[in-house]
């Protein structure tokens, strides 16, 4: 029933921040998958991308502002970064609270694994 990342953006479970704003915060992945790996989540409770609805198009355009301002602060916008969003089971979502993977600071492989 509880939900991680809403206890994130409550400050109920520690998590190293990098970005926070009215709509989102931002922080770092506790099991990195490359030198820079840091997570981008909306503060309203959306459990998959099949959840996003309508009235959600500029949230989910906000992540992506945020996500080209966490790739240049890294310093990884000109060198290359990737985004990804998983959706439900094959595609390995294990957090039902929808973020976005900033990934980046490695060569990253295609196709993915
Ligand atoms: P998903 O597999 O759902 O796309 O991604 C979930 C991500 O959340 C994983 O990369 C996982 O390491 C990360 N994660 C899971 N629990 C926590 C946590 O308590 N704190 C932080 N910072 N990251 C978490
Ligand atoms: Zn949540």
């Amino acid at each position: 029933m509880g939900c991680i990342f809403c206890e994130i953006i409550e400050k109920k479970r520690l998590a190293k921040f990098i970005y926070e704003d009215e709509f989102a915060v931002a922080f770092e992945d506790i099991n990195p998958q490359a030198p820079v790996h840091a997570l981008i989540v909306p503060k309203k409770h959306i459990p998959t991308i099949l959840d996003i609805e309508e009235g959600d198009k500029p949230l989910i355009g906000h992540l992506f502002t945020i996500a080209n301002k966490i790739a240049k602060d890294k310093d990884v916008a000109d060198r290359g970064f990737r985004l990804v969003m998983n959706c439900n089971e094959e595609s390995g979502q294990t957090v039902f609270h929808i973020h976005l993977h900033v990934l980046g600071g490695r060569f990253m492989h295609w196709p993915p694994g």
